[in-house]
């Protein structure tokens, strides 16, 4: 329920927090069991209402969240974290949970990972997020990504170094995506991103552009290798 003892010089030398929220004790002890291995500084909660004293009293570098949790459940957990707070969060959710995904990322969450998973692949999304969050391209005049090249005051796009005629909203949404790879963005984030407003009737034009963008930038506009679909939520950049 509460954290568990750790060294007090953790955070000193550069070992990550993470906070474990989960309430299937076996999934638990597992992650736990996994990232401490990994060298990663385990927390533990099973409930949303500890999970959040937890994430106050000890300042996590980032939260995995199972979303199916009783009594409050994991969106609400990242509601209410995301009050107060930008740490990276990954949802734990069940394959039928496709709706709920969406929703905990457009609320602020960072990644997902599908039930049942492999421990590996959690810490390697651990990393990336925690790279993510740490990379400062963000704030960046140019962003480089791949063979991609991004000037964000001349609005110029290059691929190997070739101009690439974009339009204002496909500059956006590919500069939104290529920002952070590797970070998943719903069709209405990229809306957002691109207009400011989100209407779902419009949520398709997203795909549009998409298409678009991929028919100009992609080797193979069949088989993207930059611009990812992530089926049934939206779009990501490569991080590969
Ligand atoms: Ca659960």
């Amino acid at each position: 329920m509460t954290g568990l003892p750790r060294s007090s010089d953790a955070t000193m030398s550069g070992v990550k927090k993470v906070l474990v929220v989960e309430d299937e004790l076996k999934i638990a002890r597992l992650v736990r069991d996994y990232l401490r291995q990994a060298g990663f500084d385990v927390l533990e909660a099973t409930d949303g209402v500890a999970a959040l004293q937890v994430a106050r009293a000890e300042r996590p570098d980032m939260i995995v969240l199972d979303l199916g949790l009783p009594g409050m459940d994991g969106l609400d957990v990242t509601r209410k974290l995301r009050e107060s707070s930008s740490v990276p969060i990954i949802m734990l959710t069940a394959r039928t949970e496709e709706s709920d995904r969406i929703v905990g990322l457009e609320l602020g969450a960072d990644d997902y990972i599908v039930k049942p998973f492999s421990p590996k692949e959690l810490v390697a999304r651990i990393r990336a997020v925690l790279r993510r969050a740490d990379a400062t391209i963000g704030g960046g005049e140019v962003v480089r990504a791949g063979p991609l090249h991004l000037d964000i005051p001349k609005r110029r796009v290059t691929v190997d170094g070739e101009d690439i005629e974009l339009t204002s909203t496909e500059f956006d949404l590919l500069l939104t995506l290529a920002r952070q790879p590797g970070r998943i963005y719903t069709r209405a984030q990229l809306l957002d991103a691109v207009h400011g407003v989100s209407f779902e009737s419009y949520e398709r034009s997203v795909d549009a552009h998409i298409k678009n963008i991929r028919r100009k930038i992609e080797p193979d506009p069949k088989r993207p290798s930059l611009v990812l679909t992530v089926y049934g939520v939206g779009y990501r950049f490569t991080d590969a």
